[in-house]
């Protein structure tokens, strides 16, 4: 479970899946379930391997491979 106790695949920060190319990765979506000023402070997570949206309780994406935290630009 994880924010709300709702299952993977419905959390807020649930996020599209991400492509890089060379190292390099950027991406923007738009989403009903929080605010751009509620985001910051959270962390943020980037898996090897893209999400099912199912499995429990982190979409079998595989080993992390980088954090951070979301900061006002
Ligand atoms: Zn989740």
């Amino acid at each position: 479970m994880g924010p709300h106790q709702s299952a993977h695949g419905n959390h807020a920060g649930d996020f599209p899946v991400l492509f890089s190319n060379d190292g390099y990765a950027k991406m923007c979506f738009f989403t009903n379930k929080f605010t751009p000023s509620e985001a910051i402070g959270h962390s943020v997570i980037i898996h090897r391997n893209p999400d099912d949206y199912r499995t429990q309780p982190a979409g079998d994406s595989g080993k992390r491979l980088a954090c951070g935290v979301i900061t006002e630009a």
